[in-house]
């Protein structure tokens, strides 16, 4: 069931009939180039536009590439899904926990820090030495598993991103207990979809959109000079979008209870972990983060979810160039104020429509 994971979380409507609109006074016409792959266990979609056909398809392979490269360093299960026993950076520092010091990547390095750098800032709301709490889940592999409290301790000990020893001279990472393992799973795809926008700038592509399963990149603006729409999708209803957010330059990324989760007895448990607790965060069912870096936006997302809208929004204020929408377990829509004139609420679900003050913590129903 999650062999794929085909989150079509956050839908993009794109305005293909629209590629050429306004284009026919210019001098040169642009033409669309899309393609689809399944990277990072992800169905990744990447469209540019380019007036030259071999820039599109060389801009589309390059970006692909960042894909397959990034999951090479952070797949930590590496073993199985790369070829020629290569193994990833993450899957060696897993290995030589309580072992020995892993020479790492400078990804790695980068992914790293700014993982540290937002637990730091939510208390340990984001911290990436999950691993044993997420293999205790199961939720990657495809037997789920219902954990007692006991077990859950058991794995909680192993947590902790404090305790990872970066030498950032010697470019080594080091796990100092056996069992501790890291989990890039909240920051990678964001990470990955930084580099391969970071690509396309540099070959000159100035109008793409990117969605790895649920972590948009809208590059600069349409063909035709108009803002990306990007969707933010029900919760409970993967064809049903209940926002649009109009964008450019911005990530935009959703983090979800609906991504990757098991029922038993009426009760979801899904793959977002309050490290606090060892369970499924439950104060959110979706978050959706806008923010220029779509590692921050990947960070972020998930990071909120965990923190739930109260903290969430405390933490919020601390940037002004981070904006998010909340929908919670009633299904009550809250977004950024600044948000306010790139939103559109298509279906309120049944739950109220919130703006929130960035200023001012308090919410006011709309
Ligand atoms: P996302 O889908 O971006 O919200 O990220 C969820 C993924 O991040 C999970 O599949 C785990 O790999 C990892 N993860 C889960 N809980 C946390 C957490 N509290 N902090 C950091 N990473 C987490
Ligand atoms: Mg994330």
């Amino acid at each position: 069931m999650f062999r794929y994971r085909q989150r079509v979380v956050t839908a993009i409507i794109l305005g293909f009939l629209f590629v050429c609109a306004g284009c026919a006074d210019k001098s040169v016409r642009v033409q669309e180039f899309s393609r689809e792959n399944i990277v990072m266990d992800t169905l990744i979609k990447i469209t540019v536009y380019a007036a030259d056909p071999q820039l599109g398809e060389k801009a589309l392979n390059e970006a692909f590439a960042e894909f397959s490269r990034i999951n090479s360093l952070a797949d930590r299960f590496s073993e199985k899904s790369l070829p020629d026993s290569e193994t990833s950076d993450v899957y060696q520092i897993n290995q030589n926990a309580q072992v020995k010091p892993v020479k790492v990547s400078d990804d790695i390095l980068a992914m790293l820090d700014r993982s540290n750098y937002f637990a730091n800032l939510s208390e340990g709301a984001f911290d990436v030495t999950i691993g044993p709490i997420m293999d205790l889940w199961g939720f990657k592999q495809t037997e789920h598993h219902l954990p007692s409290e006991k077990e859950i301790a058991e794995k909680l000990a192993l947590v902790g991103y404090q305790r990872i020893v970066v030498d950032k001279e010697q470019k080594t990472v080091f796990l100092p207990e056996k069992g501790m393992e890291l989990d890039l799973g909240g920051i990678a795809k964001g990470y990955a979809t930084d580099m391969a926008v970071q690509r396309l700038r540099e070959l000159g592509i100035n109008s793409a959109i990117i969605n790895a399963g649920g972590n948009v990149y809208a590059l600069g603006s349409k063909p035709d000079g108009s803002p990306w729409r990007v969707g933010i999708q029900d919760p409970r209803n993967n064809n049903k979008i209940i926002a649009i957010l109009r964008v450019e330059n911005t990530a935009v990324v959703s983090s979800g209870d609906y991504e990757r989760y098991f029922i038993i007895d009426g009760v979801r448990y899904h793959h977002i972990i309050d490290p606090s607790t060892g369970e499924s965060a439950r104060q959110l069912m979706s978050t959706t983060v806008l923010a220029s870096s779509a590692t921050d936006a990947d960070v972020m997302s998930t990071t909120l979810f965990v923190l739930g809208s109260e903290r969430g929004r405390e933490l919020l204020q601390k940037f002004t160039n981070i904006n998010a929408v909340f929908v919670d377990p009633e299904r009550n829509i809250t977004f950024s104020k600044s948000l306010n004139k790139q939103i559109d609420i298509l279906d309120q679900a049944n739950g109220q429509v919130k703006k929130e003050d960035s200023e001012d913590a308090s919410s006011q129903v709309e």
